[in-house]
């Protein structure tokens, strides 16, 4: 969608939670003009009442009987009780796992191994429109993205690695590739099902299995998973599937039955999970936080990169750890790209995530909007211009605007923390060598994105920044088949590509 109304001059909105937009006449007339609502059909999904753990097979109550609440953060209303696990859990849990590893699965061959995998894929597909509504109502990210993004590539983690089971000695030639046993995983909940697909589908082709806890805030589509396994007659213990809170997610890592630890999340909960494992022989893998600058040079195509650079930052509504929350702008070039930024912020549609029109959802959770909210206040306490499109929230539910931020300095918090929303913080450069110097003053590595014509200089910048994955002329790109992972407190280890079995092998030699 496009729309010739400068933000500044944007009429008022004609319902609460929409931008107006307008068909220019020609003659210095408009007609404003509004999308129809297009919701996706909630009743896709059959929610129930309640959702014991998955252990063993089954669906089992947690040892204390307790339940938690999950919330649909676009409404405020509950969705469903969720049993929560405790430490007791985690190691029937554990055990479980280990079981089928000695009895079952750490035997398959791996061609059999790939049937399991390709089942799940397939099912996945087959069942993708329950699972991204489903996503979509537990997280609050639009369904046009949890429809195209999230459940495609959790089914294709699953294809991709499912490929890879019967061939691990051409993953690793020369050497033999064993499985490690039971690995305890730990997601967050800006990508649930798609963190459940990167952790679970490699650890799986290599003969592992698995003990998951999802996030406290989005376990629902771990537990439809549940369902996945048990359709696909994965062999009971293969995956085990654990909500609970934060502690129960450190008894699994801590577990003495546990040999790999895999985790995605915050650096402050890493740091602690480094801390669990240590002293100890588990292999250990951290996905971490990011503040990735995306640099826009002056011969940069300007409209692919306006939306590049709206890609990297309100994807998600921003709650993407490799989100390109610093722009990085030629200073030659910075007043008309940040006048189109702002005209286009305008066009952005902030609302239902159940609507196929919507661009950015409800924020995951009241914490995370407070974590947003006060950032933000931060940033124009210490002196960054704000700009935010003229567009209402929803009334109910947890929401915040596209935001933009210019005069940042390095120094101000919105340039050096995490914020994980959509903020983006514009710094301005005027040499490649200053460019590359601010992208890599940060202590995060996990992402990049460089905007230019020029192939040579794509190449020099790449070679000189500290990021695990840099995009050139693109933004947020994601394949099964290409390795993700940071630098510094960004985390270590690869998910994704052959890079991905090797934390999940032990390799001997022949
Ligand atoms: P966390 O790192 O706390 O949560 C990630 C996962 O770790 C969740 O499953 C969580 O469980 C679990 N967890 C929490 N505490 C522990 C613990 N002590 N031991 C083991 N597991 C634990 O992220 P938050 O949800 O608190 O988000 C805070 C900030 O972290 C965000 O604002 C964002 O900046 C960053 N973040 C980064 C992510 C990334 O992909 N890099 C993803 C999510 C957040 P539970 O949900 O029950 O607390």
């Amino acid at each position: 969608m496009t729309t010739q109304t400068r933000p500044d001059r944007a009429i008022a909105p004609a319902s609460p939670a929409r931008p107006i937009a307008s068909w220019g006449l020609g003659d210095g007339q408009a007609i404003p003009w509004e999308y129809a609502p297009a919701p996706e059909a909630r009743d896709l999904v059959k929610l129930k009442d309640r959702y014991g753990l998955f252990i063993g097979g089954r669906e089992v109550a947690a040892s204390d009987g307790a339940y938690f609440t999950s919330v649909d953060p676009a409404t405020e209303l509950p969705l469903a009780e969720v049993a929560r696990g405790t430490a007791a859990d985690m190691d029937r849990a554990v055990r479980a796992a280990r079981g089928a590893f000695r009895r079952r699965w750490g035997r398959l061959p791996g061609k059999e191994r790939a049937k399991y995998l390709y089942r799940i894929a397939r099912i996945l597909q087959e069942r993708s429109r329950e699972f991204a509504v489903l996503e979509s109502m537990d997280s609050g990210k639009p369904i046009k993205e949890s429809r195209d993004v999230d459940v495609p590539l959790a089914a294709a983690h699953f294809w991709y690695y499912a490929g890879w089971a019967d061939k691990l000695e051409y993953a690793f030639p020369g050497r033999v590739a064993r499985p490690l046993g039971v690995a305890g995983q730990v997601i967050p909940w800006n990508f649930p099902l798609l963190m459940l697909a990167w952790k679970i589908a490699p650890a799986l082709a290599a003969g592992n299995t698995v003990v998951l806890k999802p996030a406290s805030t989005t376990p629902l589509s771990a537990l439809l998973f549940a369902d996945v396994c048990r359709q696909a007659n994965l062999p009971a213990g293969v995956v085990n599937i654990v909500p609970g809170p934060g502690e129960v997610g450190m008894s699994l890592v801590r577990h003495p039955d546990v040999d790999k630890v895999a985790f995605t999340g915050s650096t402050e909960i890493g740091r602690k999970i480094a801390a669990g494992v240590a002293g100890t022989d588990k292999a250990l893998t951290l996905e971490l936080g990011g503040k990735a600058a995306n640099i826009v040079f002056e011969d940069a195509p300007l409209d692919q990169a306006i939306e590049g650079i709206v890609n990297g930052i309100y994807f998600n509504q921003g709650e993407v750890c490799c989100a390109g929350s610093r722009l990085l702008v030629q200073e030659s070039i910075a007043d008309p790209l940040i006048d189109r930024l702002k005209d286009r912020l305008a066009t952005i549609r902030v609302g239902d995530p159940l609507d196929k029109n919507t661009d950015v959802g409800a924020i995951n959770s009241r914490a995370q909007l407070e974590k947003i909210t006060e950032l933000v206040a931060s940033g124009q306490a210490e002196g960054a211009e704000m700009y935010q499109p003229a567009c209402n929230l929803p009334e109910r539910g947890y929401f915040f605007r596209p935001t933009l931020f210019t005069n940042v300095a390095q120094s101000h918090r919105i340039a050096r923390e995490e914020i994980f929303g959509p903020v983006l913080s514009v710094l301005t450069f005027r040499t490649p060598e200053e460019a590359v110097e601010k992208a890599n003053n940060t202590p995060y590595g996990l992402s990049a994105g460089v905007w230019t014509e020029k192939g040579s200089r794509i190449l020099a910048m790449v070679k000189r920044m500290k990021a695990g994955v840099v995009w050139a002329n693109t933004f947020n790109r994601f394949d099964p088949t290409s390795p993700f992972g940071g630098y510094k407190e960004s985390g270590y280890g690869r998910e994704g590509g052959r890079h991905g079995l090797i934390s999940y092998v032990r390799l001997e030699d022949r």
